[in-house]
């Protein structure tokens, strides 16, 4: 069988403090991130998921420029929370503010 990627968001590493950042996979957390690759950013650690979990049309859209569809996740302490999928504005929104 033939073992199935997750499709990438980043066609090339996104940069962050100037430097592009490193690729790594999540080996399972608290938060049930089991197997989703994703880059940090080695001075600031800043890190972004590079699959489209929670990238879904009808998300609100983010603060970019043009603006991109933003990610929705489970935050620790909070509800589902929409920001910016690719980590590159301070977008974010809380569910109840998005459905009225
Ligand atoms: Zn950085
Ligand atoms: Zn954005």
């Amino acid at each position: 069988m033939q073992r199935e990627y997750p499709p990438r968001l980043f066609a090339n590493e996104p940069l962050c403090c100037g430097f592009p950042m490193s690729r790594h996979q999540t080996y399972g957390n608290k938060n049930g991130n089991v197997n989703r690759p994703y880059y940090k950013c080695k001075d600031c650690s800043d890190m972004v998921f590079d699959d489209w979990e929670g990238i879904r049309g009808g998300n609100p859209d983010c603060a970019c420029n043009p603006p991109r569809i933003s990610r929705g996740q489970i935050e620790r302490g909070s509800d589902y929370t929409f920001r910016c999928a690719r980590g590159r504005c301070d977008f974010k929104m809380n569910i109840e503010d998005w459905q009225e």
